[in-house]
């Protein structure tokens, strides 16, 4: 039991009158969720979902929801639909012909897997514009900003060329916006096997890595949600921004198979590539361009029918103390074939920490704070459904909503990994401490700390990826994941399926039911714990450390004033940790902590958001604008950096030092409130998005 907790139960005690008394202590619920979490059921669910493919915008992804909607009722939870219109073209046909031949782009169906033969999703990446392009090929490696300085260098330009790009190191939207800027007239994405193929291991259905004739697919949006309605949710008949405003890219992209880019690289002609930019291909890689052109061809609906219902679903477990604050639990439920790692994984988990609650409810638990579990339809496309949710009510969750807890690919092989707030980490890993590892012998978190390495086991930053970034990235609210990791070469193809997940990812489905434990121990510390679980220390020590990176990377910079309102933190977060050694005063004093501590939190969230992208509104963390993917610490002071303006950079310093300093004044008004049995004033947060 960490320190919050021993206070959580003190506070059971103490309030006589609070409506939390009335329940047994937290723990025994603890045990009790963790007790009732079954494989078989997690197995149901996962053979459900993925006995059709799932893809945003089809009927068949609509009727996953009215299943899932029916599991919860049937479970006497009250469960929902939240339907959106959205712009979402769906391709028809995707083509590539080369030295006269329509080049095999489809993904084979595997013997004795009835997954991979359900029907595919053609060759082209989400949000990939039509069109039919004749052009020479030009091989660029990764497709990234140095890749293109490097051909320059080398005289090679990709203007009115087809480009033909490795996946890997950064999300394929920015490969393809930096084709867009360069003239390129169309793009080819290809899965190399050193990435991901038999230069990593066995292919499947022998092993887990991705065979030749396999493809990734995936969306080349860089934004996040519906294109048309940027911070507005897309209800039908709401107002659309024009669709040139759209940020979708304005040339076609297909995604190809090992097989395809083998045949166009054996006959690219040009300059032998440098060294660094060879694949496992057997074949030559040259720069090109080719003699001969290619035909690149896409054909979409976007004339006929481009908006689409996109449908998440949300289950309540209202709460009886706080009704409006609001714990969250979701995954995307949609995929872009059988999708059993990505993502039903995650949405099976979330039903069956779901299936668990309506049992405890049964029981006699009541929240004291809501929770919501939902599923999000569109991730895929760019995060749509849950950015169309957040987006629809950004003011409510910006004020009450304690934690968003994300499960996105849960089990790929066995090692644990968690990512998240600074914030909330402590309380990740105290969970950890209370769920049995998946093979026995000990604790989740004493597997973790074996398989790390590491007492307290490194998580990862809050990036971009997947549907936290609406929460933590838009709204700055705190957010945690986990899942267990290992080679995962199917990622967005047809053979991401069931079969794949209980040979490879989780043959037992002990990874699940260790998720889905610490799910539930996370949901109900969250949902039950009297005062916020907020560890402003464990910010202090995070927001240290990357004050230390800066210093290093730039060190003209005056970062006297940062490190001061750190010790002040610091010093606060202290004074209130001993504060909360004594028990509360009552439940008004209670409020009033959790409303300094929401201030706190908020801090670090600028309602204007990042200079030239003012829908990313953390200040600690952010999804690197360059690479999709990637983290950028202190996203003000990194991007103020990388443009080459110190000023601006000296600036977003002086304003985290203010807000540090404004966070530590918070936490000492709630150390106070501790002490105090009546506030003087309300406490509200100091900015709203
Ligand atoms: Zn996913």
């Amino acid at each position: 039991m960490n320190a919050r907790r021993q206070v959580a139960a003190v506070v059971f005690l103490v309030i006589g009158i609070a409506p939390l008394t009335a329940q047994p202590r937290a723990s025994a619920w603890h045990g009790r969720a963790q007790a009732l979490v079954r494989a078989d059921s997690i197995d149901a669910a996962l053979r459900t979902l993925t006995a059709e493919v799932r893809v945003a915008g089809t009927p068949a992804q609509t009727r996953t929801a009215a299943w899932v909607i029916g599991r919860f009722r049937q479970w006497g939870v009250a469960a929902d639909s939240d339907v959106y219109e959205v712009w979402l073209p769906h391709a028809r046909r995707a083509a590539l012909r080369w030295r006269g031949a329509w080049l095999p782009l489809a993904e084979p169906p595997l013997p004795g897997d009835t997954q991979t033969a359900l029907p595919a999703y053609p060759s082209a990446a989400g949000y990939s514009a039509p069109g039919g392009v004749r052009a020479p090929v030009v091989y660029v490696h990764f497709g990234l900003p140095e890749d293109y300085r490097r051909l320059d260098s080398l005289g090679v330009d990709v203007r009115g060329r087809i480009v033909l790009v490795r996946y890997g190191r950064a999300f394929r939207g920015i490969k393809v916006r930096e084709a867009e800027r360069r003239g390129a007239a169309a793009v080819l994405l290809y899965s190399d096997p050193q990435e991901d193929g038999n230069a990593r291991g066995p292919v499947v259905p022998v092993g887990p890595w991705r065979p030749p004739q396999s493809l990734q697919r995936g969306s080349v949006y860089n934004g996040a949600g519906d294109p048309t309605t940027p911070f507005r949710p897309s209800r039908p008949g709401t107002r659309r921004a024009p669709l040139d405003s759209a940020e979708v890219p304005r040339l076609p992209v297909l995604v190809l198979p090992a097989t395809a880019a083998r045949a166009l690289l054996a006959d690219l002609g040009g300059p032998e590539a440098p060294r660094d930019w060879q694949g496992a291909l057997d074949a030559p890689y040259r720069l090109g361009p080719s003699a001969d052109s290619a035909e690149v061809v896409v054909e979409d609906d976007r004339d006929a029918r481009p908006w689409k219902r996109v449908v998440n679903t949300l289950a309540r477990f209202p709460g009886r103390a706080y009704p409006r604050e609001q714990v969250l639990l979701g995954a995307h439920r949609d995929a872009w074939g059988p999708g059993a790692a990505d993502n039903a994984s995650g949405t099976a988990v979330v039903m069956e920490v779901g299936r668990v609650l309506a049992r405890l409810w049964r029981a006699g638990w009541r929240p004291a704070r809501t929770v919501v579990l939902a599923t999000w339809d569109a991730e895929e496309w760019g995060l749509i459904g849950s950015t169309e949710f957040v987006e629809g009510d950004s003011a409510a969750l910006f004020r009450h909503a304690v934690a968003y807890l994300n499960l996105d690919v849960v089990a790929t092989g066995a090692s644990f990994g968690a990512g998240g707030d600074p914030v909330l980490r402590p309380l990740l890993r105290s969970a950890a401490a209370r769920v049995p590892a998946p093979t026995g012998g000990g604790s989740l978190l004493a597997l973790w700390q074996r398989q790390t390495g590491q007492r307290q086991p490194p998580m990862e930053d809050p990036g971009g990826g997947s549907d936290f970034e609406p929460f933590y990235n838009h709204l700055g609210i705190p957010h945690l994941d986990w899942g267990f990791a290992g080679p995962y070469g199917v990622y967005h193809s047809r053979y991401d399926t069931y079969d794949w997940l209980r040979r490879f990812g989780d043959p037992d489905l002990e990874r699940h039911v260790a998720a889905a434990r610490l799910g539930l121990e996370l949901v109900l510390a969250l949902a039950d714990t009297a005062v916020w679980p907020y560890d402003f220390g464990e910010l202090a020590r995070t927001v240290a450390g990357e004050i230390e990176s800066l210093a290093r990377a730039a060190p003209t910079l005056a970062l006297g004033p940062l490190r001061a309102a750190l010790d002040t933190l610091r010093a606060a977060d202290q004074a209130f940790r001993a504060a909360t050694a004594r028990p509360l005063r009552g439940a008004a004093a209670q409020a009033r902590v959790n409303a300094e501590l929401l201030a706190a939190q908020r801090q670090f969230v600028r309602p204007e958001g990042l200079p030239g992208a003012p829908w990313t509104r953390s200040l600690l963390f952010a999804a690197d604008p360059d690479n999709g993917y990637a983290t950028l610490a202190l996203p003000g002071v990194r991007l103020a950096l990388r443009r080459g303006d110190a000023v601006a950079a000296q600036r977003e310093l002086d304003d985290l030092a203010m807000r540090l300093r404004a966070a530590a004044a918070a936490l000492r008004r709630a150390s106070a409130a501790l002490r105090r049995p009546t506030p003087p004033r309300r406490a509200g947060p100091s900015s709203r998005p």
